[in-house]
């Protein structure tokens, strides 16, 4: 068995995501409309840059 040589098909080095380091990005936000009282939690959220990936798009 012979390994197909895979020439140029994808960069060796991605360039990494500009708004993001593992594809996921932490954001503030607030519990509910309807309630008056801010929540100071974080909630992991998909980085819409790279689609989870943790690379920029090409
Ligand atoms: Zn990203």
């Amino acid at each position: 068995m012979t390994a197909p040589k895979r020439t140029a098909l994808r960069p060796a080095k991605p360039k990494p995501c500009p708004d993001c380091t593992t594809g996921q990005v932490s954001e503030s936000f607030k519990v509910g409309a309807r309630s008056k009282r801010e929540s100071s939690d974080r909630q992991e959220a998909l980085c819409l840059t790279c689609f989870g990936t943790g690379h920029a798009p090409e």
